[in-house]
């Protein structure tokens, strides 16, 4: 069975739609046969609960068994709006309800350990999950130390923010509490991190809560890189909308933070130090720990995959998705991450299946709100090329920076619907 690269290509107007199209399902659905093969998958963000949805769909002889900690998923995309006080956190939150509804298996508890060779996973309460297929999503870990001063408890005074739930809240909270007049200052870690546009989406909106609620002060953004998605989009923006509010600093205008001081607030770069009122670090990022504990990441954190299947080049028979995979020029997007579960889903159905797994052409869009109202996008296309994915020339593309009036709020109804459809999709 061969799938067309076509069926999985998103175009930016269809958004998830090329995923969802009949003839995929119908592709799909010939995976089906291998009767009571167990697939475990760890993790229920974006990635984990659309392979789960997928593979119950498309193939439901196959016992999915779904392995997530938290009662209910506290979604990234948007939650800089919370941080903005744009939207409420509880706006955020997504339950397991509907997923166990349609079959799959939940079990509430967390995953310690893989053992490949006995292809079982233990978790937390002690018990073990035999699998014939394993699929793990478990997002990201924070690399603490990794910034020099930014351990575990830093995050009462300095949070990240960077997994959504009470950070959002208590950063939210920071800048509510801040007086007129201060400084906020994000740092933002070299690539690769979740989502590359995101610091730049969460520095526009903060810098819109002080423009409309607090005029004297002002947000620095430190950030450890000179370019970064979208660039020219969001300086255009910042400089109509922020000029007054919002200051960019790049690596070469001595950005990089090489040092944090939680008790005080105050960042430290090669040439200068500055204390803040309100400090967000983003900092630097690796795979989950339960993918560096399992012998899935390589030395640089992330977990090498080969590009059709998503199967590990370390350990046979797991496959990783999402945040904690290697996956450039693909982003880590919650995007990638449900397009991603969703051909693994095919792939791993297809093997179980006694099938070999057939390329499939992955798309991505991300949005980024520079105001309530008004956004802009970033669009890819990519296939995998050797052992690696290759972004296909001239197939994606950004928001037009001269644009006609209406544009960029346009692409805010965009990303409203594609929130909606794609957390329907995973867990609705
Ligand atoms: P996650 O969604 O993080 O899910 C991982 C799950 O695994 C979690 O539920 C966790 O509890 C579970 N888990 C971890 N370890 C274990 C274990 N040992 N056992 C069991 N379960 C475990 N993306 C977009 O496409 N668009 C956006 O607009 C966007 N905005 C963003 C804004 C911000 C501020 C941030 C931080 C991110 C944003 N993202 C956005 C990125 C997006 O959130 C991630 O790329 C996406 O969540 C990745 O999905 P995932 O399944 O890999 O990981």
């Amino acid at each position: 069975m061969s799938v067309p690269a076509s069926l999985v290509a998103i175009t930016r107007r269809q958004a998830l739609a090329g995923l969802a199209a009949s003839a995929l399902r119908a592709a799909m659905a010939r995976a089906q046969g291998a009767a009571s093969a167990r697939v475990v998958i760890i993790g229920g963000g974006f990635g984990g609960a659309s392979a789960a949805r997928t593979l119950r769909e498309v193939a439901p002889a196959i016992d999915v068994t779904l392995i997530e900690p938290s009662r209910r998923y506290i979604a990234c995309p948007f939650s800089n709006l919370v941080v903005g006080g744009l939207r409420e956190i509880s706006a955020q939150g997504f339950g397991y309800g509907a997923i166990a509804a349609s079959g799959v298996r939940v079990i509430e508890d967390y995953a310690r350990s893989i053992d490949p060779a006995a292809r079982s996973v233990t978790l937390e309460s002690g018990t073990s999950v035999s699998y014939d297929r394993l699929i793990v999503s478990p997002g990201i870990d924070i690399r603490w130390g990794a910034l020099d001063g930014y351990g575990r408890t830093a995050i009462r005074t300095m949070p990240h923010a960077w997994k959504a739930g009470a950070q959002t809240v208590l950063l939210r909270q920071q800048l509510r509490e801040m007086d007129d007049g201060g400084t906020v200052v994000m740092s933002v870690p070299p690539a690769p991190y979740r989502c590359p546009p995101g610091p730049y989406e969460r520095a526009s909106l903060i810098a819109h809560y002080l423009k409309t609620e607090k005029p004297r002060s002002k947000l620095i953004v430190l950030d450890a890189k000179d370019s970064f998605s979208k660039k020219p989009l969001f300086q255009d923006a910042w400089a109509t909308l922020y000029p007054d509010h919002l200051e960019w600093r790049g690596a070469s205008d001595d950005g990089r933070v090489s040092r944090v001081d939680p008790e005080t607030r105050t960042f430290e770069t090669d040439f200068g130090t500055l204390t803040a009122d309100v400090a967000n670090v983003i900092p630097p990022q690796q795979a989950a720990s339960i993918a560096i504990g399992a012998g899935i990441a390589d030395n640089t954190g992330w977990c090498p995959v080969e590009p059709v299947s998503f199967e590990s080049t370390l350990q046979p028979g797991i496959h990783v998705i999402g945040d904690a995979a290697i996956m450039a020029p693909m982003p880590k997007s919650a995007f990638a991450a449900n397009a991603q579960g969703k051909v693994c889903a095919l792939q791993v159905a297809r093997f179980l299946a006694g099938e070999a797994p057939a390329p499939a052409v992955l798309a991505n869009t991300c949005y980024s709100y520079v105001a309530p109202e008004q956004a802009v996008s970033v669009v890819g296309v990519y296939r995998p090329a050797g052992d690696a994915f290759t972004e296909v020339p001239g197939a994606g593309g950004t928001s037009p920076l001269e644009h006609p009036p209406g544009d960029r709020e346009a692409e805010a109804a965009q990303a409203a619907h594609w929130f909606d459809t794609v957390t329907r999709e995973a867990f609705g």
